[in-house]
């Protein structure tokens, strides 16, 4: 069989799937509809706006759409936010004060969360969380995978104000995490330790599943608009949406106490961000596709997937063993060679810092480094999992899928 014959047969296989995900795409585009309908949304919305930003319909119109759609009181959605990570960060910050402690349900966060936090007492920034004396604890995830809801609450300290918990599965190899998930785990600690907020890390998860972390209970979901919520057409920014009280609170961080969301303007057009939004049902769709065709097209070539091609999704990423370097490598060379943008670079592994092996990595995406656009990478390390996501069109990630196929020789 040539990659072309793989391809389609995988498709075949898959009709249903693509099926259930296109009836969602359509629920989902109806809840966006809604939201942008109740807060009548209009081409006024989308004006610029200079120095202190007072009274900035477009931005403020965009938050409360936001947080209809999130099931959540309030939302901060701006292009000041630089990342996910920034995004965390000021939640972070936000929300404790020195003496605090925090707990993380899900194990290790992820990579940059690290130094923010100050996991490491040898690499710990001066700025760190730890270094503004705010404790923390991890509690790993079961066996299993799951949330140990006896140990979170075990960990949880008379002084702990912040518990944090992270849907995706980043870049180990665990499950993802859905959003109802989280119910249980917001339940016992609204019951058993009132005051206590849980924020969830809901990076590569939106409009994924029908329903977000808010609905089940959490306080907050962060996350950033070039990955799945930005739709693809957001060029930049950061989000959170939750509870009013935790909003506010982050609000000081981010601009200053007393003055929160009051200021903050955006001289370039607001368009993006709602566009973005209202493209992301399908956008996620099409990336969600890419994924579960890559996952089916190596399953059938013998290799192990995560999540395996038939499993619920609870986020973008797809994980793939490819068990040699050589073809981890062609793989994200064949991923490049397919992008609309840097088609010319050739992928090759080179050390990159805080990483102990090599990385090799693809992606030629318009906006710098969204990794809703389709992009793979993967460490120089046994077993060579090559980890992929996003796809604008799913048109663009079967041939992508076809030609890193071809390149590979399989
Ligand atoms: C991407 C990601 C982040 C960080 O976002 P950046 O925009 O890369 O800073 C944090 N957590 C998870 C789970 C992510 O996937």
């Amino acid at each position: 069989m040539n990659a072309a014959e793989r391809i389609a047969r995988a498709e075949e296989e898959l009709a249903l799937v693509f099926e259930e995900i296109d009836t969602r795409e359509i629920r989902l585009t109806r809840k966006v509809l809604d939201a942008f309908r109740e807060h009548g949304v209009a081409s006024r919305h989308f004006a610029p706006t200079n120095g202190y930003g007072y009274d900035d319909i477009g931005r403020d119109t965009l938050a409360a759409v936001w947080a209809d759609y999130f099931g959540a009181e309030a939302a901060i959605v701006r292009p000041q936010i630089a990342s996910g990570t920034a995004a965390l960060s000021a939640a972070l910050f936000g929300l404790t004060l020195p003496g605090d402690h925090i707990v993380s349900a899900t194990g290790a966060p992820y990579d940059t969360l690290q130094t923010v936090i100050g996991t490491d007492p040898d690499t710990t920034p001066p700025g760190s969380l730890k270094a503004h004396r705010v404790g923390y604890t991890e509690v790993p995830l079961t066996e299993a995978g799951g949330i140990d809801l006896d140990a979170v609450e075990a960990a949880i300290r008379p002084e702990t104000t912040l518990v944090i918990a992270q849907r995706s599965r980043g870049y180990a190899w665990r499950p993802s995490l859905m959003p109802e998930t989280f119910g249980p785990l917001a339940e016992m600690i609204h019951e058993r330790h009132p005051g206590v907020l849980l924020m969830v890390d809901n990076c590569y998860g939106e409009f994924v599943r029908d329903t977000e972390p808010t609905h089940h209970g959490a306080d907050l979901c962060v996350g950033s608009l070039i990955k799945n919520p930005g739709g693809g057409i957001a060029p930049t920014g950061g989000y959170m949406a939750g509870k009013k009280e935790a909003i506010e609170r982050i609000s000081w961080h981010l601009t200053a106490p007393g003055i929160g969301l009051e200021v903050g303007s955006y001289a370039a057009s607001w368009r993006p961000f709602y566009q973005g939004m209202f493209m992301a049902p399908h956008t996620v769709a099409q990336a969600l596709k890419t994924a579960i065709l890559t996952a089916r097209v190596f399953e059938n070539l013998g290799m192990e997937t995560t999540p395996p091609a038939f499993e619920p999704r609870a986020d973008i990423i797809q994980a793939i063993r490819l068990e040699t370097g050589d073809r981890l490598v062609r793989f994200c060379q064949g991923i490049q060679m397919a992008s609309p943008v840097d088609s010319m670079a050739m992928p090759e592994p080179w050390d990159m810092p805080g990483y102990a092996d090599q990385v090799v990595m693809a992606a030629g995406t318009f906006v710098s480094g969204a990794s809703i656009e389709l992009s793979a990478d993967g460490p120089m390390r046994a077993p060579f999992t090559a980890y992929m996501q996003g796809g604008l069109t799913y048109a663009h990630g079967r041939v992508a899928l076809e030609t890193a196929l071809e390149h590979m020789g399989v």
